[in-house]
Order: structure tokens, then sequence, then C-alpha cells
């Protein structure tokens, strides 16, 4: 249920309106709009009587939401989600393309350095490597877990480069969450419930990917997992689905974009390493992500991809990277896109994401 505040109520009419549904045992979410406030109603407990709230003083409707997704859908939120990250002008869903960049695993500070260097100087404005990693097999690389995260934290602080890393559990969310500036819930945990709704009590953003076999309605309500916690700053990734198709590890779907765009007011980015698992494929597949309407990237990337303890195969040499940002420059403005100035973000003296506020779409 959603309840639409006239567009001159008074702060004290939404706290009045929101104390009245927390009241009944329902969650109250303020949304924020340019024009009016509108406040989505969650719980599990069934309807509420429409005219339980249709009568207070400020209340403009009361409507009730069909779909499944509540908080995720525009119904609730016309305007576009835009996450900002402190002491940069990076943001996911802003005019500007986020580009996330960096090896698919941290291996060593070395490692992880070199390929940082290279990344900030190409214009990334965001840093990614893995900590925690959800292997196949128990027998390969499972991650340098709270060492990782201590590089990556270091990295921060040379290059102001923001930190996505993965959370595969609660006991990883809990570190990631404090060394991290978001997290990245993975595709085979997009619906592990449990670890959505840890990510939802969390302040940090999320950057949740597809689960390999997820349709639209799934992909989003598992977006609504986490916001029905209380964090609105969640942004969705593609990166492939599994189908009949041999000729890459995964089909990068990215007719998602667009059908995400329509429903949702989230930012949708895209990553088109795991999308292909093929080096050949990771710039192609990254100008038409950018063409259809990403609102950023996420690219493996790796200086000596042979010797990768994961994924070396999908990572692009740092020189493909800085090639790929080229290319992206150039098609960026046709869509109406930014892309960052290359390797400008100054040594931060943010040292992480700052709390997130507890309205839906506020900045951080
Ligand atoms: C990753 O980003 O390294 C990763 C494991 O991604 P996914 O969850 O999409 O497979
Ligand atoms: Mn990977």
């Amino acid at each position: 249920m959603l309840v639409v505040m006239k567009a001159h109520a008074t702060p004290e009419e939404v706290r009045a309106v929101c104390q009245k549904i927390e009241s009944i045992g329902y969650r109250a979410h303020t949304i924020p709009g340019a024009e009016r406030t509108a406040i989505g109603v969650t719980g599990n407990k069934g309807e509420i009587e429409p005219g339980t709230l249709d009568e207070m003083a400020g209340v403009q409707e009361v409507i009730k939401v069909t779909k499944p997704y509540k908080l995720v859908s525009r119904d609730c939120k016309q305007e576009n989600t835009v996450i900002t990250f402190p002491g940069t002008d990076a943001t996911f869903g802003g005019k500007g393309l986020a580009v996330i960049a960096g090896p698919c695993s941290i291996e060593s500070r070395e490692q992880a350095f070199i390929i940082a260097e290279r990344v900030h100087a190409a214009g990334a404005q965001f840093f990614r490597g893995g900590a925690y990693k959800p292997r196949t097999s128990p027998y390969s690389f499972q991650g340098m877990e709270e060492e990782g995260l201590r590089i990556m934290a270091e990295i921060r602080d040379k290059f102001g480069l923001k930190i996505v890393t993965e959370a595969i559990d609660h006991e990883s969310l809990a570190l990631v969450e404090e060394y991290a500036d978001v997290i990245q819930i993975g595709a085979r945990n997009m619906q592990n419930f449990s670890l959505l709704k840890r990510a939802g009590r969390s302040r940090k953003p999320v950057l949740l990917k597809r689960g390999m076999a997820a349709t639209l309605e799934e992909f989003l309500m598992a977006a609504e997992y986490v916001m029905s916690e209380g964090n609105y700053n969640v942004a969705l990734c593609e990166r492939g689905v599994r189908t009949f198709a041999d000729h890459t590890r995964n089909t990068l779907d990215l007719s998602i974009v667009p059908a995400v765009q329509r429903l949702s007011h989230l930012p949708i980015l895209v990553d088109p390493s795991h999308g292909t698992g093929k080096r050949n494929k990771v710039t192609p597949l990254s100008r038409a992500a950018v063409a259809v309407g990403a609102d950023g990237l996420i690219i493996e990337v790796h200086h000596d991809p042979d010797k990768a303890l994961s994924d070396g195969m999908q990572s692009l040499y740092p020189e493909q990277f800085e090639e790929l940002m080229t290319q992206v420059r150039q098609i960026a403005p046709v869509v109406g896109r930014t892309v960052p100035a290359i390797g400008i973000h100054a040594p931060a003296a943010s040292i992480a994401a700052k709390p997130v506020g507890n309205q839906l779409g506020r900045a951080l």
C-alpha cells in the first residue's frame, strides 16, 4: 500500500501518518519526491482498512500497489534513485556512468596495487576485488578474507577509489560493511533471503547481482527484501544468465536494462566479464551495455591473467581496459551520459561511505 501525501503536507503530517502505520504493526517507508512525499507501507499481516489512513491530515490518497514488489517499483517512486559517494562525484544512477574495475580476487597486496593503479589512471572510480569467493569447487582459491579487505582499504586511502566487494554470509557481511563502500551480493546469493535482510539492515549501499536463472520479477523481489529492511541504496547488476548457448560462459541479457528501468527507479549496472566469461567479448558487450542505457560497468582487470587465481580468462589486460574507457567515452554522450575523467580522483580524505539516511532515495 502507498500513501500519497498532498503537495503541501507538512513534515508533522507525514510523521503522524508514519506513526499511525507503525502503531498498527506495519512499517512505514518515507519516500520524498520532487512534487510530494509518498509513504510505502509494508508488513506481512494482510491489508489495512484504507479508511484508517485516508482521513488523516495531509493525505491525498491511499493506493493499493498490486505488483509484488513495492518499494522497488516506480509506482512508489517515480524519480530515479541516485546513490552518491561522499568525497567524489561518483554515483550509481546519476548522469555520470559508474565504472567499477579490478581483479576477480584479491590475491596479494602487490597484485591489488598494480591493478588499482592502472584502473584508477584509466578513470575507474570504484575498485572491485573479492576477498570472499563463492567458488564452485571447495578446492579452488576461496579468497584472502579480512586481509583482502584491509588491502582494499589501503587502496581507497592511496587512490581515492571506492571499494566494492562481495559478502557471502552474515559473518563476511559484518566485515565487508566495516571496510568497504559498497556491499556486493553475488549471483549465487541473490535469493539468500536471510543475507538480503541482513544487507537491508546495513548502512552501506548494496550492489545486487542477478541470479543466474532469475526472472526479472525474482530479481526485483530480491531488491525488495533489502529495501524492506530499510536500506534504500540498492543498485542492480545484470551479469548474464544460464542458457543453452555455449559460445559464452553466460548469456548477457542486456534487454533487462530497459525492462528494469521501466518498472523500477533503482540503478542498473552491467557486468560483461561474468556475462561473457571470455576476454575477447568483454569490450564489445561493454560498449553495448553503455549504449543500452546501463548506469555503469563492472569489469574484471588483471595484469597477469594467466596466473590469476580466479576468472583470468575473462579479465582484461590493463591496456585493454584503457582502450575500453576510450571507447566508452565516445559512446556515453550519445545516450546523454558522462564518463569520469582520467585518474582525477584525489586520494581521498574520505575513508568510507557515510551512513545512509533512513529515507528512500536520500543521498548518503
Ligand atoms: C564476482 O563478481 O567476482 C562474482 C563472483 O560475480 P557473480 O556473483 O556475478 O558470479
Ligand atoms: Mn569473478
